[in-house]
C-alpha cells in the first residue's frame, strides 16, 4: 500500500524516538495524533511488562464519515503467536496496526492487551510494549553501534553486538574496515537495503518489544540477504506477538493465524492448509499471487 504508507512509517520514527527516550518526541506525537474520543485524562494507566494477549473485539472504524474502513474486525492472537494479515491493497491490513498502536481510535468495539483496554492506557507505556520493523529502515548518521543502540539506550556494547549476532547483522558488520565503528551516512545510504534492514531488526532485538509489527518487504534482495533476513525476523518474533503485513510465503505459511481481508473485513481465517483446502479467496489470492514469491 504506497499511497497509504505514510502515516505508518511516520510511527516508526516517532516509535524509534519514543523508544530511546529522546524528551521532545512525545510532543511531536501530540501534534500529529487524531484526538482520541475518550482518553484517561492527560496519560491513564501505566502499562507494564505484558505477555501480549492482544484481542480486538467487534471493532469498527472509519477515517472519514460514512466511508467504514474496517468493519466488525475480530481477532485474538495469544502470547506469541504470529498472525499474517494478507489481502488486497486498501483491504485494511495497515489500518488495523495503525489502531493497534493508537495513531488512530477506533470508532466501536475495543481492543485490549492483556485484557487492558488500550484506550485506558498512556500511550507511551503502549507504545513500549510495541516494535515495528517497516521496509524502509530509519537509520541515522552515526555509528552502526549507536544505530543499534537506538532500541535502547542503556544497552552496553556487549549487548549491542549481541543483538547484531541475533539479528545476522554481525557478520557484515565485521567486514567493514571500522566494524561497529563505522560511520552511516545520513538514511544508512552507503549500505545495502538488506543489511540497512539487518540493522533495523537488531535494534528490534534490543528493545525487546512483547508485541512486533512486521511490515514485510516487497523489494527483491539477493537470496543470500533475503535468506539472512527471513532468518533474523524469525529470531526476532520467537516468543513475541507478532503482527506481519505479510509478502513472503513463507512466513504466511508459517503463521499460526492467516488473517484474509478485503473490503475492510476479515473474510477468511486459519492457517495456510486450512485455507488452501478451503479453495476460496485465499486460494486464489495464493495461486494467483503467491507462487511467484519467495
Ligand atoms: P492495506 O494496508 O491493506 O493496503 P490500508 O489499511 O492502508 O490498506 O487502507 C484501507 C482503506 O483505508 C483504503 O481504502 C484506503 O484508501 C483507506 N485509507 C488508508 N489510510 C487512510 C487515511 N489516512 N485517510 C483516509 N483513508 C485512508
Amino acid at each position: 500500500s504506497k499511497q497509504f504508507g505514510r502515516p505508518i512509517n511516520e510511527l516508526a520514527n516517532q516509535f524509534n524516538m519514543i523508544q530511546s527516550g529522546i524528551a521532545g518526541a512525545e510532543r511531536v506525537f501530540e501534534v500529529m495524533d487524531v484526538k482520541p474520543e475518550f482518553d484517561a485524562a492527560n496519560g491513564g494507566k501505566e502499562l507494564g511488562q505484558v505477555r501480549g494477549e492482544v484481542v480486538f473485539d467487534d471493532v469498527s472504524f472509519s477515517y472519514k464519515k460514512d466511508t467504514p474502513t474496517l468493519k466488525n474486525v475480530s481477532l485474538t492472537a495469544k502470547p506469541g503467536e504470529t498472525i499474517a494479515l494478507v489481502g488486497p491493497t486498501g483491504a485494511g491490513k495497515t489500518t488495523i496496526v495503525n489502531l493497534l498502536t493508537r495513531f488512530y481510535d477506533i470508532d466501536s468495539g475495543s481492543i485490549t492487551i492483556d485484557g487492558e483496554d488500550i484506550r485506558s492506557l498512556e500511550k507511551n507505556s503502549l507504545r513500549q510494549q510495541l516494535g515495528i520493523v517497516l521496509q524502509d529502515a530509519y537509520l541515522f548518521s552515526d555509528t552502526i553501534r549507536e544505530n543499534i543502540r537506538y532500541g535502547r539506550l542503556d544497552a552496553t556494547d556487549e549487548e549491542v553486538e549481541v543483538a547484531a549476532k541475533l539479528a545476522n547483522a554481525d557478520s557484515f558488520i565485521h567486514k567493514l574496515p571500522q566494524g561497529y565503528d563505522a560511520q552511516l551516512t545520513a538514511e544508512g545510504g552507503n549500505l545495502s537495503q538488506g543489511q540497512r534492514q539487518l540493522l533495523t531488526i537488531a535494534r528490534a532485538i534490543l528493545a525487546d518489544p512483547a508485541i512486533l509489527i512486521l511490515d514485510e518487504a516487497t523489494s527483491s534482495v539477493d537470496t543470500r540477504t533475503e535468506m539472512h533476513i527471513q532468518e533474523a525476523m524469525n529470531s526476532l518474533m520467537k516468543g513475541r506477538t507478532s503482527f506481519v503485513i505479510a509478502h513472503r510465503l513463507s512466513t504466511i505459511r508459517e503463521a499460526d493465524q492467516i488473517l484474509v481481508l478485503n473490503g475492510g473485513e476479515i473474510i477468511e481465517r486459519g492457517n495456510h492448509q486450512e485455507l488452501l483446502a478451503a479453495k476460496g479467496f485465499y486460494y486464489n489470492l495464493y495461486t494467483s499471487q503467491f507462487n511467484r514469491a519467495v
